[in-house]
């Protein structure tokens, strides 16, 4: 486990953390929103457009030509990092959302018609929802949703007993971004593939907390962001096994995804490009990679067990308020808590803690479903990050308790 001499050497590693909101130090516990970014990552940016930049695939010059190896290597880092058989195997996106919705779109052309299914679970995000729903309309599939127990875990038996004969795929998320809870995704991946069925992992809160192997999982799609693990915005990956990837119809068209073109007809490139229509984001491809690395070199399995140490500390710290409630109590659970206190509306919260320089979600997070299943509006969300320390969850906690004072005085 990393040790705090080491934390602390690791969080100046990240220039924003030394901010200051209203003149106090920067509490920063939104990282399931997006994570904040080490200075390696920041300087490959600045070094892609110093040195590097040059449309890629495209040129015989010099510049392009490194431009793609360096894009190229950025590819295999990913494939490395979880896992994949191959660098076909890994698509690059604009984030976790338009992963999901380039499966949704292509799957659901090539393989669905009038009646099938899909089914998603109860604690979806809305990425995991919309898309699939979209198609639904137009296709007339039928969305069915595996439900939850009390503890925000999925109840596997129910899972297996929604699929059916026309059921197609199964997308899930890994890490629950409300709950927090993990879900058995090898398991899920298990019985799915026991019935035929593709499954669909949105991996975007469980890439950056946990080791992640595709080819051990064996997941047929894998979904997350470059943004919630340590990468800039505006990249993502899709993860897809080279078969399906084969099988699968572009999502868009334009420039990079064609073999040849003429006004009769197109052909399509070849893997992974067919589905990069457009310049992609090779300096964004490129910081993503040195943030994989930095992770890499400090150890997911070390962050991984640091991690959880502080969500078992907050957890208690926290359970310890009166009328205090923790949504979302899962045998296991990662890096995420969601919380609402008696008397005290998640905005409100959310504001006064603000104010004491504590950055933390309130609402519905994106899972409006699962709110209406948890029969609340929203909650309050601190999400850890390994940058995050015992001492900033102490100033929460008492944070928490200084507003729940006032609110009832
Ligand atoms: N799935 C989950 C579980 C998420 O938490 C998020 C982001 N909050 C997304 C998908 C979508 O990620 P992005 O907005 O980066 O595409």
């Amino acid at each position: 486990m990393l040790k705090q001499t080491e934390i602390d050497k690791l969080r100046a590693d990240f220039p924003i953390l030394t901010r200051e909101v209203y003149g106090k130090q920067l509490v920063y516990l939104d990282n399931a929103a997006t994570t904040q970014k080490p200075r390696c990552v920041i300087d490959k940016i600045t070094e892609m457009y110093t040195t590097v930049n040059a449309n890629v695939h495209r040129g015989v010059h010099f510049l392009s030509q490194e431009a793609t190896e360096v894009h190229e290597a950025s590819r295999k880092v990913v494939q490395q990092f979880i896992h994949a058989a191959s660098p076909n195997e890994i698509v690059f996106t604009r984030g976790a959302t338009e992963s999901i919705n380039l499966v949704a779109s292509s799957f659901c052309n090539a393989f669905c018609s009038e009646g099938d299914e899909i089914l998603i679970s109860a604690m979806e995000h809305h990425s995991n929802i919309v898309p699939w729903q979209m198609q639904a309309e137009r296709l007339g599939l039928k969305l069915r949703v595996a439900p939850i127990n009390e503890r925000g875990e999925l109840i596997l038996e129910q899972l297996e007993q929604l699929i059916t004969p026309r059921t197609k795929l199964i997308a899930v998320t890994h890490i629950s971004n409300v709950l927090g809870t993990v879900n058995p995704i090898k398991a899920i991946i298990d019985i799915a593939h026991r019935h035929d069925v593709l499954v669909l992992i949105d991996a975007a809160q469980s890439v950056q907390h946990t080791k992640v192997d595709v080819q051990a999982l064996d997941c047929d799609f894998l979904a997350f962001s470059s943004h919630k693990i340590y990468g800039p915005t505006g990249v993502g990956v899709l993860y897809g096994k080279e078969k399906w990837l084969n099988a699968l119809p572009p999502y868009q068209g334009g420039g990079e995804m064609i073999a040849s073109v003429s006004f009769e007809k197109t052909t399509y490139n070849t893997l992974p490009y067919k589905f990069e229509a457009g310049t992609p984001d090779y300096v964004g491809a490129a910081a993503l990679a040195e943030a994989l690395r930095y992770l890499t070199a400090i150890g997911i399995d070390k962050i991984a067990s640091y991690e959880q140490e502080l969500l078992s500390y907050a957890t208690e710290k926290l359970s310890s308020i009166a009328g205090l409630r923790i949504i979302g109590t899962a045998a296991e659970k990662r890096s995420v808590l969601s919380f609402l206190v008696e008397g005290v509306h998640p905005y409100d919260m959310g504001t006064l803690l603000d104010r004491m320089g504590i950055a933390v979600r309130t609402g519905h997070h994106c899972a409006e479903p699962l709110m209406r299943v948890l029969g609340i509006d929203g909650t309050v969300r601190a999400s850890f990050a390994f940058y995050n320390t015992r001492e900033e969850v102490d100033l929460l906690a008492e944070g928490i308790v200084r507003i729940v004072k006032m609110f009832r005085a």
